[in-house]
């Protein structure tokens, strides 16, 4: 490693003015974090067409979460009424609760740029859209291009625009611009029926906007277990307009509003709104990086093709999160690049990512989490399983709220008791199924984890301790 970190250096067959690296990071989410102290001898570039510290905590889980936690507040009035507590909501201060979320993330995002940028004496920060114009040499999108001996490709995913005649012409949004608007809408039109759609309609109606929800699907959450996504979408149609089975084909904006017209099972149907938010899934960067220039594989669906060691087909090239991932969550990135980090510091000892138990979240109303194999991937692997639920209605914390819409499902080898699943509906359902989890990944059976342990009682993981005692293992 060179110790003279910012200096120009030649190399054979590059002109002089090419400055060379020893590690480039493309994308500066998951992959900044990789250059920590251990570095401090690398003379490294990060390169990034956007905001500084990437989806996450910009547009994605910090502020989207900020904003649920809001929208759960602006929602306990209307809960409160069947426990015997009368209160109302007078009003959300739009203006103020974005200021509030933003007025905290935009300076990290800044501060963090500006540390990068201006106080890490081995780091360069290059603000352009990078391509590779040859093996292991990037165009950096700022005029100038440069060379490395190791690529880190962290350059994550960006919002799927669907085949909507017309959609540019009315001023959509995606998650990128729609926690910015300079006033809550009166109605709002979710295109879309995954996580994302499911957050924001919770976030929008909480505050008192009118939601419409269109999905091609019939089921909002369709890869979710199908006993949880039902019991999802059965609520949402209580709480939004939710329309499935629906094909969007064209948008219009007339008199201001925007028309989104549809074609679904009882013919066609007009959905009008004062906003769009396009939620239809989002696609890897890869596209914008001429990655076979630099020799490095893609998937059919636009994931670079990784190793268990994170390592592309291109030698010295390494990619995690978003951008190489089937699961686009951000604790993925996270491990991912801390594999990257042990694997570029050494290269003699690798270490292998570990996919082997990846949670998901759904932060909407109520809450769903899920970890494992669903009954019907368990199904389709002819994998041999019991399954148990236990309603949050008839443990005694679900009392407490007068809960009678959630459970949680474990799915457990029936031989071993080895647990194989679990999928929970309802409040804090992503702190609940942490345990699980935890079994998982330590490979603790179902029993063991029901009867080796107190469960804090009246808590609400006692409706997890209940699931696994219902399990009817051999
Ligand atoms: C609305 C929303 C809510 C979410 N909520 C959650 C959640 O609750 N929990 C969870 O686990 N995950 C959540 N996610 C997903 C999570 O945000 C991502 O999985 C994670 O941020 C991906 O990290 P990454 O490092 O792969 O990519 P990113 O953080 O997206 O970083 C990639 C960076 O690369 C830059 N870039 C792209 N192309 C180029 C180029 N050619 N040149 C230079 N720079 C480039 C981009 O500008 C970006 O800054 C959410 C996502 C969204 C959109």
């Amino acid at each position: 490693m060179r110790a003279d970190p910012g200096m120009s250096a030649s190399r054979p067959g590059f002109n002089q003015d090419v400055r060379h690296f020893d590690l480039v990071i493309i994308g500066s989410g998951s992959g900044n974090s990789i250059a920590d102290e251990r570095f401090a001898g690398w003379d490294i570039a990060i390169v990034e067409k956007g905001v500084f510290g990437g989806t996450c905590l910009n547009v994605g889980c910090i502020p989207t979460k900020m904003f649920v936690h809001t929208a759960d507040l602006a929602a306990a009035p209307a809960a409160g009424a069947r426990l015997g507590v009368d209160a109302t909501l007078d009003g959300v201060r739009w203006t103020d609760v974005r200021d509030r979320i933003f007025g905290r993330i935009d300076p990290i995002s800044a501060g963090g740029r500006r540390w990068r940028a201006e106080e890490n004496p081995n780091t360069t920060v290059f603000e352009g859209t990078a391509r590779f114009v040859g093996p292991r040499t990037l165009d950096t999108g700022t005029g100038e291009v440069i060379t490395a001996d190791r690529f880190v490709l962290a350059a994550g995913s960006r919002p799927v625009l669907p085949d909507v005649a017309d959609l540019a012409s009315v001023g959509y949004h995606t998650s990128d611009t729609i926690m910015r608007l300079d006033a809550l809408p009166k109605r709002l039109t979710i295109l879309g029926s995954g996580f994302v759609a499911a957050e924001f309609a919770h976030v929008f109606s909480s505050f008192g906007v009118e939601v419409t929800v269109v999905g091609r699907s019939n089921l909002l959450l369709r890869n979710e277990d199908h006993d949880v996504a039902a019991r999802f979408t059965e609520i949402a149609g209580q709480r939004w307009d939710v329309r499935l089975g629906r094909k969007a084909v064209r948008a219009e904006r007339v008199d201001g509003e925007v028309r989104l017209h549809l074609e679904g099972p009882t013919g066609d149907e007009v959905v009008a709104s004062d906003e769009l938010l396009v939620a239809v899934g989002r696609t890897p960067n890869s596209d914008l990086l001429d990655l076979a220039t630099a020799g490095i594989d893609v998937h059919p669906d636009g994931r670079v093709v990784v190793d268990e060691y994170q390592r592309t087909s291109a030698a010295g090239v390494w990619a995690l999160g978003d951008i190489s991932s089937e699961h686009q969550l951000k604790h993925v990135a996270n491990h991912e690049a801390r594999v990257v980090q042990h694997n570029l510091l050494h290269p003699g000892d690798l270490v292998a990512a570990d996919h082997r138990f990846v949670p998901s979240a759904v932060f909407s109303s109520p809450q769903i989490a899920s970890v494992g194999l669903t009954e019907e991937r368990a199904k389709a692997l002819d994998v041999r399983y019991v399954a148990a639920k236990q309603d949050y209605a008839a443990i005694a914390y679900g009392w407490a709220m007068e809960d009678d819409t959630g459970f949680a499902k474990v799915l457990a080898d029936p031989a071993t008791g080895q647990l194989l699943g679990a999928h929970v509906i309802g409040p804090q359902a992503s702190s609940v199924i942490q345990p699980v989890i935890q079994a998982m990944s330590f490979g603790l059976d179902a029993r063991s984890m029901a009867r080796g342990q107190y469960w804090i009682h009246p808590a609400m993981p006692e409706v997890i301790e209940n699931a696994l005692l219902n399990l009817d293992l051999d």
